[in-house]
């Protein structure tokens, strides 16, 4: 297979959908992000990578930083995490709060905003620094020592945060978030604002493709039944409240973020990011999906 010719040739057969989605403005300083930037990278487990386009240049991660927490509160407490969150899709937007009261304050799932508070607040029991455990984790998964979070992304959020303030609140009084609400929202909005290109945010993601283990460390990042189940979760999960539809056009397990990325997983060959700044009105990115399902047509890479 010819990846370099599929990327090259997704980069412009994906033109058209450019300037029917919306860049994120309910986060200020998201909304200066040139709309038309697009980047795709695929990291395979033979250590060869295909890029295209902006593929090098960091992004604001956001969302896809629930994954890595996931992964690093299962790598340190297991399945203890299933207590405080669920494993089920929600149907509504990522920071909805309506199932969240009818609920007892246990979020649907962990790629949730409510269920990443949740998760967020289990990393923070642990002793040490909890940024720079998670900063570290990603140079150590995306092999580069320059990954770090935009400042000025995790202010601007911090200084908007209304909503998620209100989830944390609310779930503190279910008991379900026992760390401080502003040390909680201090963090959350830093996890958000970690900016990483799709190269290395391709590299950070092939240990969910290969069981757990990474091929460029030579050894296990998680166990292979972490790696199923968090697989599973961003399949069914990973893309908010348009997850079947996601499923159906790409087949693939990912995590958005309304920085505009995607990071996608093809169990046992590669992962893949997608970067395209312009949102669809779930919050994943349009052109991101576009170009992702026509690669899982193009190569015949969907699950299904
Ligand atoms: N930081 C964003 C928020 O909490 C992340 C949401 C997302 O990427 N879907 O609203």
């Amino acid at each position: 297979m010819d990846y370099q010719a599929v990327l090259d040739y997704i980069r412009e057969a994906v033109e058209p959908a450019f300037g029917k989605g919306r860049v994120a403005d309910y986060i200020p300083a998201l909304a200066s992000v040139p709309p038309r930037k697009f980047g795709m990278a695929i990291q395979l487990p033979d250590g060869r990578n295909f890029t295209t386009g902006d593929a090098a240049e960091p992004f604001s991660i956001q969302s896809i930083s629930k994954l890595f927490v996931l992964q690093l509160v299962m790598s340190h407490l297991g399945d203890m995490v299933w207590t405080r969150v669920g494993k089920e899709p929600s149907g509504d937007r990522f920071n909805s709060m309506i199932k969240l009261e009818m609920e007892h304050g246990v979020p649907r799932n962990p790629f949730i905003n409510p269920g990443a508070l949740a998760t967020l607040d289990l990393l923070m029991s642990l002793k040490g620094d909890t940024k720079q455990r998670l900063r570290d984790y990603l140079r150590y998964l995306s092999m580069n020592d320059t990954v770090q979070a935009d400042p000025v992304v995790a202010q601007s959020e911090f200084e908007h945060a209304h909503l998620n303030r209100a989830m944390a609140h609310l779930m503190k009084g279910y008991d379900n978030i026992h760390m401080d609400v502003d040390e909680l929202m201090e963090t959350y909005c830093h996890q958000c604002a970690m900016t990483m290109s799709c190269v290395d945010l391709a590299r950070a993601g092939l240990p969910l493709a290969m069981g757990g283990y990474s091929p460029l460390h030579e050894e296990s990042v998680i166990s292979t039944s972490q790696a199923k189940r968090i697989n599973a979760v961003m399949l069914t999960c990973g893309t908010y409240d348009s997850v079947g539809s996601f499923a159906y056009r790409v087949g693939l397990p990912a995590k958005s973020g309304v920085g505009g990325g995607i990071l996608a997983v093809v169990p046992g060959k590669m992962s893949i990011c997608v970067w395209a700044p312009e949102l669809d009105a779930f919050g994943n990115s349009y052109v991101g999906a576009a170009a992702l399902e026509m690669f899982t047509s193009l190569t015949h890479t969907s699950i299904f």
